[in-house]
């Protein structure tokens, strides 16, 4: 029996069209081009359901209820679809689909996000390949979980980060392989399994919490940051320098971390190196972030780790908890 999928129309460069501002999403233009591909009739391509999303957005402007939206709408036809892809712009892509990974709880079904550099009306668009993959993998009965399909290989959503601005590989995931290389046919790579889902499928939705992203730099001025990391900043992702080094270690950044830690903020550290992990002691710069109660990021990406402290933040569990779970590999977002 043919597969049921329901494709998602978010907006992003896939459907844009010029303006005099430069590209904007475009909504009527774009569903004409879609019904025009001869694709869609194949006997191969899997019956389908559009859901467009009103306003189309640039993904830049993807915020947290954006994002409970997508999950309310793969929430309400769970039952009565196969499989789901998602038309995403792709600046934002990786956030949405670490989002997504930890929103669907005990997920059992494909959720693909796709997209493309150059929109689908024009003549090198990359869109056609994207999407129509997108949908052939969504009716894969192999893959159960949140991912990225982006110029030849399927990635682990959670894992994914956008590389290229301007090539058509966009994104990649530099701690973990690739689920799928399309050649001439889908190779499904073996990866290590996910962790064991527990019970039925579940939406969490995300509150708006405050978070900070901090990237240390040569010559930064900690003290600047002291008026930002008050009580009401729930949570901080650090990215570090290699294995989560910082500059002056024992000096002014750490009263400030410290302070905030013990006010209750989540202090992730996370290296600024795509490739490789975090392991705090290795260093005497990094080993202070580990006695101030910093948790060890990993070797997850920061949009993994936002994605993931919204999460563990909205199910109101302890700072205790949170930690914990942090260090944890909860979707196999981190090894
Ligand atoms: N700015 C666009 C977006 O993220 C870029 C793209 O889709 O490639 O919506």
């Amino acid at each position: 029996m043919k597969k049921k999928i329901c494709l998602i129309y978010t907006g992003g460069t896939i459907g844009m069209v010029h303006s005099d501002k430069g590209y904007i999403p475009s909504g009527e233009g774009f569903l004409k081009l879609l019904k025009g591909m001869p694709e869609f009739s194949h006997p191969d391509f899997p019956d389908f359901e559009m859901i467009v999303f009103s306003p189309l957005l640039d993904s830049s402007d993807m915020d947290v209820e954006d994002w409970n939206k997508l999950g309310r709408t793969i929430a309400s036809r769970y039952a009565a679809c196969d499989g789901f892809v998602v038309l995403h712009g792709t600046d934002t892509m990786a956030y949405s689909a670490s989002a997504l990974s930890f929103m669907l709880e005990n997920l059992d079904k494909p959720v693909i996000f796709t997209g493309s550099q150059i929109p689908l009306y024009e003549l090198r668009s990359d869109g056609r390949d994207n999407l129509i993959a997108a949908m052939l993998l969504a009716a894969s009965d192999k893959i159960r979980e949140v991912c990225i399909y982006f110029g030849g290989v399927l990635l682990r959503g959670n894992r994914a980060t956008k590389l290229s601005a301007d090539g058509m590989r966009a994104f990649d995931s530099p701690n973990f392989p690739p689920l799928v290389q399309a050649g001439i046919d889908f190779k499904f790579r073996r990866v290590p399994d996910l962790p064991k889902k527990e019970g039925a499928f579940r939406l969490q939705t995300f509150e708006y919490t405050p978070l900070g992203v901090i990237k240390v730099f040569p010559g930064i001025r900690f003290e600047l940051f002291e008026g930002i990391m008050t009580e009401s900043l729930k949570g901080v992702v650090l990215e570090s320098f290699g294995a989560g080094n910082i500059p002056g270690a024992t000096t002014a950044l750490l009263p400030i971390l410290k302070k905030a830690h013990d006010h209750g903020t989540i202090v992730v550290v996370r290296s600024q190196c795509p490739e490789g992990k975090v392991n705090l002691g290795t260093y005497a710069a990094s080993s202070a972030l580990k006695d101030i109660g910093a948790v060890d990021g990993g070797d997850m990406t920061t949009e993994a780790a936002l994605a993931k402290l919204y999460y563990l933040l909205s199910k109101g569990l302890s700072s205790a908890e949170i930690k914990w779970l942090m260090e944890m590999n909860l979707r196999g977002e981190r090894s």
